[in-house]
């Protein structure tokens, strides 16, 4: 097992250098441990080194870790992160906090349906295609202000934001370009009247850049557990 708590404390100490770059509060910025393909255990280690919010991208493997890890339910927030099918929505509806990935307004219908009852609204940011997204889901920029007036009328869901995945890019300076055109389409969106806190924008090698367009959560895999072995 990698030492989780020397690099969640190193990730931490990133976040809090761009934050004070950008003139921001650290704490408004939230660290999503992405523990895909990691086992249950890793994200029990992460807890205990006081990590509470955790990234998934696969429904059937995040299940099992979520029941795995029934004994910390209330200490934890679920985050789903990963393309989702319509046929699968339901399992996601009733065992997560968020979904990041909602990326049409079908899946957003099928979520709200399916929400217990007993559980307060799903977190959901709306998934936005910015141009050469490395992947190839979401919501194009035109598109995102209907679809967003749309999903934010539904009972069940509580539309919090957006969320990005850019194309890996070199530099800092071109690294911000995506995460400058989020940011202000959520300004847009905002002025429209949708109130909106949150940004989800920012992975391993470019989270600096999503800190200083205005991340409120940033999405890190690799750098706290390890580079991912899809093998197994
Ligand atoms: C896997 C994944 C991450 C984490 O990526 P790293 O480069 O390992 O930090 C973040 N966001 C999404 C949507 C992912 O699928």
């Amino acid at each position: 097992m990698p030492d989780l708590t020397h690099n969640l404390e190193a990730v931490r100490q990133r976040i809090a250098l761009a934050a004070q770059a950008a003139g921001r509060d650290a704490r408004s910025i939230t660290l999503l441990a992405v523990s895909k393909t990691f086992p249950a255990e890793d994200v029990r280690a992460a807890h205990a080194a006081g990590q509470r919010a955790f990234g998934e991208n696969y429904v059937q493997e995040s299940i099992t870790k979520i029941e795995a890890l029934a004994d910390l339910r209330a200490a934890l927030e679920w985050h789903f992160i990963g393309p989702l099918q319509s046929n699968k929505t339901r399992p996601v509806a009733e065992n997560f906090d968020w979904v990041h990935s909602v990326d049409r307004l079908k899946i957003a219908q099928r979520l709200s349906e399916q929400r217990p009852d007993n559980l307060p609204p799903l977190n959901v940011c709306l998934q936005i295609n910015i141009s050469g997204e490395a992947s190839k889901s979401g919501v194009s920029i035109p598109e995102a202000a209907e679809v967003a007036q749309a999903i934010a009328a539904l009972p069940k869901l509580n539309l919090r934001g957006l969320m990005a995945i850019p194309e890996p890019a070199g530099s800092i300076k071109e690294q911000r370009v995506p995460h400058r055109q989020l940011r202000e389409l959520f300004e847009r969106l905002r002025n429209d009247g949708l109130a909106l806190d949150t940004l989800s924008m920012g992975m391993s090698s470019d989270l600096e850049a999503a800190v200083l367009e205005g991340a409120t959560i940033v999405r890190v895999g690799t750098a706290i557990f390890g580079a991912r072995d899809y093998a197994h």
